[in-house]
């Protein structure tokens, strides 16, 4: 894979000048990771990628990161500028960007997640340009992948699919969510991750309940289990992967029935991505099979989120959302119903849209598993 971060930075920049910015000014975080690849600390010392609508991006660290700038690799695509511990870092920057510039700056766009101590220095010391949200600029670009980001979330797909395909060896009755949670971490790891971003391991009631991390509850014979498990991969990529099991024990019938509706909800969903229908259209896809199973109520989130860098980006697959979908844009399909004080169940794949549908990245089998005790 030769490294994108020249087109990356090329295209952040027309995007800017199509937008009348002036220049980006992105904060650790992912659009710094998406640009060029650092995945630096977000510390009080400023380190921010500067990238002007003409002329040459360039990166301020603090003079003790510029080793870390330039082992990621960063240095490779812009040049780093760097700041001493009695420096004044934003002073510098305004003086760098506007030689780069040959005037001040009208306007700039910065990070969405920029500390807002930062952003107000920035209004200071860049004679009052306005500020906007890059994220207006950058989102566009991060919300359609290309192909060597596809294959990431591929790879990060069949990592977090290997976890879950040994579940058997951990989830039994007698063992608590937290037990389970903590072997479910170590393999996450052993599959390739480089972190673990979630382990959740909700057991019998605590599957209602969509976002339950673990407890010290001990399992019981004939409990469903929502696990929903993720990592993030050594590029930077992140899996998001939920099954449903039952523990030990036939499932209680009225899970198995609502079991069955959800499956063919998460089904209808993933049938239905392709490049020209909105997401409000793929909600409503697993929405009205819930709906008409009798579950309505109990389906109390959207369908899915946007996958990439970050766990959570865009596009939100949600009610009302009038994105139109195009290739490679990469999220979640997961419904799931909740039974408050009783149990949960939800099935998430990530999936991307291809250029007449749709590709699934986690592919284990979706159908109800029960696991020997
Ligand atoms: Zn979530
Ligand atoms: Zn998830
Ligand atoms: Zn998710």
């Amino acid at each position: 894979m030769t490294a994108p971060y020249r087109d990356r930075l090329s295209r952040a920049a027309q995007a800017a000048a199509d937008a009348g910015i002036d220049a980006l000014l992105v904060a650790p975080g992912a659009d710094l990771r998406y640009l060029v690849g650092y995945d630096a600390l977000p510390l009080e010392r400023l380190t921010c990628l500067v990238v002007p609508a003409t002329g040459n991006p360039f990166l301020v660290v603090p003079g003790l990161e510029q080793h870390a700038a330039e082992v990621s690799g960063a240095t490779d695509h812009v040049s780093l500028s760097t700041h001493g511990e009695t420096d004044d870092a934003f002073q510098l920057l305004a003086e760098q960007l506007n030689d780069a510039l040959g005037r001040t700056p009208r306007s700039v766009g910065v990070a969405d997640r920029m500390w807002a101590q930062q952003v107000l220095r920035f209004r200071d010391v860049l004679g009052g340009a306005e500020q906007c949200l890059a994220g207006d600029v950058l989102r566009p670009l991060r919300l359609r992948k290309l192909p060597d980001e596809i294959s990431s979330l591929r790879a990060a797909g069949s990592a977090i699919d290997r976890v879950h395909a040994q579940m058997g060896e951990w989830l039994r009755p007698g063992r608590t969510e937290a037990e389970v949670a903590r072997d479910i971490a170590d393999a996450i790891l052993a599959e390739g991750h480089a972190s673990v971003n979630f382990t959740i391991v909700g057991s019998g009631p605590n599957g209602a309940s969509p976002h339950h991390h673990v407890s010290n509850r001990v399992i019981e014979a004939g409990d469903p289990v929502v696990i929903d498990i993720g990592g993030t991969m050594p590029d930077g990529y992140c899996s998001d992967c939920t099954r449903t099991y039952v523990a030990g024990d036939k499932a209680p019938g009225d899970f198995a029935a609502y079991y069955d509706v959800l499956l063919a909800a998460q089904l209808a969903a993933v049938a239905h991505v392709r490049p020209g229908v909105t997401a409000h259209s793929v909600d409503a896809a697993a929405r009205d099979v819930i709906d008409n199973g009798g579950y309505g109520d109990l389906f109390i989130h959207r369908t899915g989120h946007g996958i990439g860098l970050e766990e959570h980006e865009e596009p939100w697959i949600v009610a009302g959302s009038e994105v139109v979908l195009e290739p490679g844009m990469c999220f979640s399909i997961e419904p799931g119903i909740y039974a408050s004080g009783k149990h949960g169940a939800r099935i998430e794949d990530i999936v991307v849209v291809t250029d007449d549908g749709v590709e699934r990245l986690d592919t284990i089998d979706r159908d109800l598993v029960v696991l020997a005790g």
